[in-house]
């Protein structure tokens, strides 16, 4: 027998719709990369949605043709989000760190037909428009009279002459909810990008889910402040949760510094932050520099990369701020786990707190998660039992867009490349990615233990730890610090510091100063391109 209730398609429009009409009013503020603020509501930014819609129904686009973006987070960003997506097209967001010929790979392998550019990033589209036949129209989201004339690209408009003179009526359509409504590609560290396309179902349970209280906790009383780019599967769905929720949106544009962060988040009375390590690094040096404090702040999400225990600490005990450490990636929408306390743990010491809020948390419900060991079997929810993490859920990858890379799943289960621990209570904890274990002895030792411990060295800046070959252990760990500059700390005074933090075999060989480490377009330490650039050191006792 089924339910007698009204079968409605979980929509992006009806996202749209709801924003319009139930918090007109919520406000949407953008630092621009003209470089003033821009200011307006819902009430403003539908109608240009819209306008959005009407103008690719002029460029003759059909249901399910590819848009790009190569866009900061921003006001025009967003209107994108939901015009194309609302119409019945992909919203494909590029990230533009990476080089230029990826950019115009990816573009291709997407087979974008309009692709929209904030001017930051002409430059790139000078490059690659000539190698990029499918795109039919070239939008640069500024103002009409802020366009040169000399670009050298064909078929260039400005985003305000593009939907200025577009109706702002759309009847948004009525698709099948499993429709695709945006890709995004991952970033790849070995062989080709893979896209993964998000349906509008997919992206709406997602929204629901993220904005749960033990999820990222927005309501229509927060003021968030994305830093996570739109850029990187889809700011973490925060746009959407905004027109869920009615929470008010910041966005920083292209000032990531940590004064510009600063001074956006006291201006606009932000509560609620997200992003990856590196920017709160450069939030919080300058905060420190500066003796500075929040007023209004009191949570911040913070994921992508493992969060190193120092920075929650800073941020609980000098500035009064609750970190969210939440892990996920593309393949995932991106949320899977956020790290919330239970009410049990209230009663815990302050350090007994930080120790589980420097796991990366629970899932979110719709995400169902196993460790498992190498021959597959399914492992224990013990905290100690470390294993490969799966994961499976309605917002999670079945297949990679064009079919690249086979079938992804085992069994149903999405593998995550992530090395894991699950403790009793359902908290999870990265130790590692698989490819960056280090073997020592046949024991595992997880590089992200040891780098929150150099961390949390007065004179570190950045650590990544990486495993060197060695004839006896097979493997041995090898620290690779960043100083902080003007800092001074010598090999042996940071190997002393590990004393009593870890066994002594976990313990590195040795310490290599250098003055950057890698990072990939999202952040990301590369340490597969760090070991390349050590390729000929040699650990001490090898
Ligand atoms: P991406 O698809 O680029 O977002 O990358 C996803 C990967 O980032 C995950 O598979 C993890 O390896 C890593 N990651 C994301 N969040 C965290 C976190 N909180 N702690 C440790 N690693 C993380």
């Amino acid at each position: 027998m089924l339910g007698l209730m009204q079968n409605q398609p979980l929509l992006i429009s009806s996202l749209i719709d709801f924003a319009d009409r139930f918090h007109s009013d919520t406000e949407i503020v953008s630092r621009r990369v003209e470089g003033d603020i821009h200011r307006y509501t819902f009430k403003e930014c539908v109608p240009r949605a819209r306008q959005v819609a009407n103008a690719l129904d002029k460029a003759n686009l059909g249901v399910g043709s590819r848009v790009g973006t190569l866009a900061w987070n921003g006001y025009r960003h967003l209107e994108l989000y939901f015009g194309v997506s609302g119409s019945g097209r992909v919203l494909h967001t590029i990230n533009p760190r990476l080089i230029p010929e990826q950019v115009a790979w990816i573009i291709n392998h997407a087979g974008d037909e309009v692709l929209c550019f904030d001017m930051t990033f002409l430059p790139i589209i000078k490059a690659i428009a000539s190698h990029c036949p499918g795109v039919k129209l070239w939008v640069a989201m500024c103002d009409a009279d802020a366009l040169p004339n000399d670009t050298g690209i064909n078929q260039l408009v400005s985003y305000e002459a593009w939907i200025g003179s577009e109706r702002s009526e759309y009847p948004w359509p009525m698709l099948d909810e499993q429709a695709a409504a945006c890709l995004c590609y991952t970033s790849g560290t070995t062989g080709n990008p893979k896209g993964v396309l998000y349906s509008h179902r997919s992206t709406l349970l997602h929204a629901y889910g993220a904005c749960l209280p033990d999820s990222l906790n927005m309501s229509a009383r927060d003021t968030v402040l994305p830093v996570v780019p739109m850029f990187h599967v889809n700011a973490w769905g925060i746009p959407y949760i905004s027109a869920l929720t009615g929470c008010k949106l910041v966005f920083p544009g292209a000032a990531l510094d940590g004064k510009s962060v600063y001074d956006l988040i006291e201006a606009e009375k932000v509560t609620l932050a997200a992003g990856v390590p590196t920017v709160w690094q450069m939030l919080l040096g300058h905060m420190e520099q500066n003796n500075l404090r929040f007023s209004e702040l009191k949570r911040t999400v913070i994921g992508g990369s493992a969060c190193p225990p120092a920075m929650i600490r800073a941020f609980k005990e000098t500035y009064g701020v609750t970190v969210l450490h939440a892990w996920g990636m593309t393949e995932m929408s991106p949320l899977g786990t956020v790290c919330t306390l239970k009410k049990r743990h209230e009663s815990l010491s302050a350090d007994e707190q930080l120790a589980i809020n420097c796991k990366q948390g629970r899932p979110v419900f719709g995400v169902d998660m196993k460790i498992v060991d190498e021959e597959g079997n399914t492992l224990p929810h013990d905290g100690k039992a470390q294993g490969e993490l799966l994961v499976k859920g309605p917002w999670i990858v079945q297949t990679y867009f064009r079919g690249e890379g086979g079938d992804p799943l085992v069994d149903g289960w999405f593998p995550t490349g992530d090395v894991a621990t699950i403790d009793p209570e359902g908290y999870l904890q990265i130790t590692d990615r698989s490819k960056d274990v280090i073997k020592s002895g046949g024991e595992w030792i997880s590089s992200i233990e040891v780098e929150n411990i150099a961390m949390a060295h007065a004179a570190v800046a950045m650590a990544a730890c990486i495993a060197m070959p060695h004839p006896k252990w097979d493997e041995r760990p090898l620290l690779v610090v960043v100083k902080k500059p003007g800092a001074e700390v010598t090999r042996d005074a940071l190997l002393a510091f590990f004393e009593g933090k870890i066994s002594k075999w976990q313990v590195p060989d040795d310490v290599v100063f250098v003055d950057a480490i890698p990072l990939g377009a999202t952040g990301k330490m590369q340490k597969m391109k760090l070991r390349e650039e050590l390729s000929d050191y040699k650990l001490p006792t090898a």
